[in-house]
């Protein structure tokens, strides 16, 4: 038996090395994307192992959870305030630039019975890619004996 395959250190070091290349990317993956990437490194690893990993990441603060736009719950290793943008059209999240936004909590609690505990905050857009895509099938739509 091997010092190091205890399950401890095995979840030690699965946990560290889905942290690690999570803070590698910026892209807000999901735990998919996540297990792919993960799965280069360390090919047995298995996609529950990953999902149960985020989480607790997530408990432990150390890792974001994007819900919210329908879609599958994105990661983020970047955990101080920041904005996000997500794209209607593929679902895409990416950091923006930290704004001035001033989020009047109290005066929401007050008009509410609810315990406010926080709030989400989101923008909308349309990626690069998904705007391409657009103006290819706009262009492709076009009748032919219109074009120039
Ligand atoms: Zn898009
Ligand atoms: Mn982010």
């Amino acid at each position: 038996m091997q010092l190091l395959d205890t399950p401890k250190s095995r979840t030690t070091k699965q946990r560290g090395l889905i942290l690690e290349e999570l803070r590698r990317v910026d892209t807000h993956p999901t735990a998919d994307e996540i297990f792919g990437l993960v799965r280069r490194k360390m090919p047995r690893i298995s996609l529950g192992t990953v999902y149960r990993n985020l989480e607790v990441l997530a408990e432990q603060g150390l890792v974001l959870r994007l819900d919210g736009g329908g879609g599958q719950r994105r990661f983020d290793a970047r955990t101080e305030d920041h904005y996000h943008v997500r794209c209607l059209g593929c679902g895409r999240v990416a950091d923006l630039p930290s704004l001035s936004i001033e989020i009047p909590e109290r005066e929401a609690a007050a008009g509410t019975d609810f315990q406010v505990v926080g709030f989400g905050l989101e923008f909308l857009g349309i990626c690069p890619e998904c705007q391409a895509a657009a103006a290819a099938l706009a262009a492709d739509d076009t009748p032919e004996g219109v074009k120039e």
